[in-house]
This record gives structure tokens, sequence and C-alpha cells, in this order.
């Protein structure tokens, strides 16, 4: 008898190597691997196994065939990887093997491997995000030493393309088909999931804008695997070569890693703006890939009758060089007029708190925060506004802060490069009438 894993069942939790007197099992790759050169057969692990992924077997050594994962299989996932039977294969002497069985290096076989970046392409826009996605994603490609790999979806994306290319990917994925022209759930979820399948990636990445929050879910929910929304960090465990996915959690009071062990594709969105942008290198190119769509407009029951951009000021928040950003220390809507003239005065976008836009001075998409929207932009000036961490995680990125607050110790200063404290009833008249001056005469500083 030894004792054999049931690789899809177990979790990696470690209470059988906790449990096991005679070090005789161990995490690999966050699977447990039994050491039948150890093993007595105790079955200790067995009963504190919380899947029952152990089970006490008999050999079957004949049968055996095992690989020993190489260093160029890099980070590759092998999901449904039963373990060999013959597990007294699995050491020799002191060093430790892992076992890959049935690996195909081909589409279509189990083997999970390559980042990609889900381009976000509607109404004739690109969602710049995309673009940070492939810088990202390029350092997680180079961490586990596999493809980076873009992913068109949409109809007429021809001039998309040598975009993806220019910003790192190495071979771009296309599906170009008029059921995909405008976004929708289905189509899409459907024409990623066809790709997933069929190419197997390890990590997928998209933007958290609203096509990615509504399509990635869908996604995932067809791969049946796991999804983190609105990271801000993403990074590759050196041991176990899983994706780290952290974003902010219990209403951003603490950031948690998350981690996807047993399921794949490991997907994650990433809001815009939380990322740099990579270096563009025109005339970069690659592999491409063409694949069909094999539905029709009839498979789907949700149809497009009309577009409404929205609202152009708001829209682009995101995107905004300057922002001016009030919160509740306005103390009532006729005082927005200050922000609104100070903004006028630099050409600049006017944003708020949560609590300005809960107080209904702003709308929800003008907050900038947590729940709201993520910005980067060259000047951010923050008008009574406290400085809470669900605000902090959408602007701290700014290239330069400005902070108006008549409270010393308000959080806000502590991230600003410049903090006024003082009343900003003062305060805001005098900036814009000394920003007007300045502008006027031309001064750049
Ligand atoms: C799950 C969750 C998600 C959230 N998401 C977001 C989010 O996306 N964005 C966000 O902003 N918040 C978010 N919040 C709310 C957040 O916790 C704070 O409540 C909110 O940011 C406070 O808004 P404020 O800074 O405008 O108001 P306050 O905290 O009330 O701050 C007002 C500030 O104005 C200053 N002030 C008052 N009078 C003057 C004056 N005359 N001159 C100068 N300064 C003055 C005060 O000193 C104070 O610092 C979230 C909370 C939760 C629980």
């Amino acid at each position: 008898m030894t004792v054999a894993v049931d690789r899809t069942k177990c979790i990696g939790c470690g209470a059988c190597v906790m449990e096991c007197s005679l070090e005789a099992i161990d995490l690999v790759d966050g699977v447990a691997v039994p050491d039948p050169q150890k093993c007595k057969d105790l079955g200790a692990c067995v009963k504190v196994c919380p899947t029952n992924a152990l089970s006490l077997a008999v050999p079957a050594q004949a049968q055996a065939n095992p690989e020993q994962r190489s260093p160029e299989a890099g980070s590759k996932f092998n999901l449904k990887d039963p373990l060999p039977e013959a597990v007294s294969d699995y050491s020799q002497g002191n060093e430790k093997k892992t076992i890959r069985s049935q690996v195909s290096p081909v589409a279509g076989g189990d083997v999970w491997s390559g980042v990609w970046v889900i381009i976000e392409y509607s109404n004739g826009r690109i969602a710049p995000v995309s673009w940070e996605l492939l810088g990202e994603g390029r350092k997680l490609a180079d961490s586990l030493g596999c493809e980076l790999c873009g992913v068109i979806a949409g109809h007429q994306v021809e001039g998309v393309i040598p975009e993806a290319f220019a910003y790192g990917a190495e071979k771009v994925y296309v599906v170009d088909h008029p059921v995909l022209k405008d976004y929708r759930t289905e189509p899409y979820a459907e024409a990623i999931a066809a790709l997933v399948r069929k190419y197997q990636p390890e990590i997928i990445l998209m933007g958290a804008t609203s096509m990615g929050r509504d399509v990635f879910p869908a996604v995932a929910t067809k791969m049946q695997t796991g999804l983190t929304a609105d990271c801000t960090v993403l990074g590759i465990d050196p041991e176990t070569k899983l994706l780290q996915q952290t974003r902010p959690a219990f209403g951003g009071n603490i950031m948690a890693t998350i981690l996807c062990r047993t399921r794949r594709p490991q997907m994650a969105t990433v809001r815009p703006r939380v990322m740099g942008m990579p270096e563009r290198v025109e005339g970069r190119s690659g592999e491409l890939i063409r694949e069909e769509f094999a539905l029709t407009e009839e498979d789907f029951r949700t149809k497009v009758l009309e577009f409404i951009p929205a609202d152009a000021k708001s829209a682009f928040l995101d995107k905004a060089e300057i922002i001016v950003a009030v919160g509740l220390g306005i103390a009532a809507k006729r005082n927005l007029v200050l922000a609104e003239e100070l903004a006028e005065a630099l050409g600049a976008t006017l944003a708020g708190s949560r609590g300005a836009v809960e107080a209904g001075w702003l709308s929800h998409d003008q907050q900038v925060g947590q729940s709201g929207v993520t910005v980067r932009p060259k000047v951010y000036i923050a008008i009574g506004i406290s400085g809470a961490i669900q605000h902090l995680v959408g602007m701290e990125t700014s290239d330069f802060i400005i902070a108006i607050n008549n409270d010393p110790e308000a959080p806000i200063l502590r991230v600003a490069n410049y903090g006024i404290v003082g009343d900003l009833f003062q305060i805001v008249p005098a900036l814009t009438a000394e920003f007007k001056k300045r502008l006027q005469h031309g001064v750049a500083n």
C-alpha cells in the first residue's frame, strides 16, 4: 500500500504535510506529493485531508511513465493530471521530482500556459487599460518564462492589431465577426471562452472597465474558474508560480492577496490607470492567429438598438491630466462654483469624493476612489477631502497632489506633494485668481 493523491481534488492546504510525523509528504506546485520511500502507510494524512484527495493505493509500477518537469516547462500547469499510480518512482535519493503525465504542448492538450490580455475595442475606441495590462502582462510572462498574447474580439479590428504588437504582444488572437460589432455579454463571452478552451492560457487579464466587469465574470463562469476583480497589484509567487492577485478588501482596510490554486485560467481585472503605460514600439510585429466565430446573430437574444455615448465630461475622468476634486469640506452644493472656477482656469476636470457624490453635488461617474474611478492625472487638487483609504486608492498614484484642508492631521496631507492647511473658502478663490493671472501672462509655472 502507499498513498495516492487525486490532483483534481487536492487544494494544496498542507493539512497532510502538517499531520505526517515522518515528513513523507510535501507540497510541490501547490499539490501534495508523497514520498514512498519515507511513507509507512500510517494513513494520518488520508484522515486529515478535507477534500478526500488522498487514499491508500496499491502501486502499479509497471504502468508508470513519470516525466520530470523541466525548467523549460516554465509554469505550465496540468489541471487534469492524475498522479501516476507508481508513486515509488517519484523520488530518487533525496531529490524530489514533480511528475507530469499526459502533457501535450499543443493546443487542445491539458497544458495551461501563457499570459493573455483581452484588448477592449468597442465603437471604434480601444480602452487604454489594455495597453497598461500588456505592460504588466510582460512582467508576469517574463517571470513565468511564457508568451504574452493579446486577444481582440470585435468587428473590423484590423487597425487594432499593429497596436497590440507595438505595445508588446508577441502573439495576437483575432476574432473578427459582424456579430461582435457592438458589445454584448453573450457573444463576447462566447468568443473569449472558445479561444480559452482551445489555447488554454494560464492567466488572462482585462481592464476593470464596464465591459471587463461584465464579460469577465461570464467567461469565468463558463470556464468554472475564479476571478479577482479590481486588482491593484499583480505578481508571480516565485515558488508556486501562482498569480498573486492583490486588491483592497473589507472596505479597503486591508490589501488581500488572492490565489487561484486549482482552476485555470487564473483571471483578474485591473482598473484603468493603476498600472503604468508601457513603451510603444512602432513597427514591432509578432504572430497573428485568426479564429472563426462559429455562432450567428440568431444564437443571441440581446439586440443593440441604439448606442448613446456617455457624457463626455465624466466619461474621460480616468484620462484627465488635471483634476480638481471636492469633498464634504465644501459644505454645500452652491459652493461647488469655487471648484468649477478653479477647474475652468486650469482646464481641469471636476471630480469628487464619495461624500460629495452621496450629498448629491456630483454624479457617480465623477467619484474618485475604490467604488468610483481610479485616476492618475499629472495634477490632482483635493479640496476639502479628508483622504479616507477608499479615496486614496483611487488617486494616490497621481503625479502631483495638492491638498487643501483645514485639519493638519487629515490623511490626504500625508500623500500630498503640497499640503495647504487652512480654510478652503479663502484659499481656493485666491488660487484661482493667481492661476488666472499667471496663465493670462503666459507664465508656465
Ligand atoms: C466600501 C466603501 C467604499 C468606498 N468608496 C469610496 C470611494 O470610491 N471614494 C471615496 O471618496 N470614498 C469612498 N468611501 C467613503 C470614504 O470612506 C469616506 O467616507 C469618504 O471618502 C469621505 O469623503 P470626504 O473626504 O469628502 O468627507 P470627509 O471625510 O467628511 O472629509 C471632509 C474634509 O474636509 C475638511 N474640511 C472641512 N471644512 C473645511 C474647510 N472650510 N476648509 C478646508 N477643509 C475643510 C475636513 O477637515 C475633512 O478632512 C467608501 C467607503 C466604503 C466603506
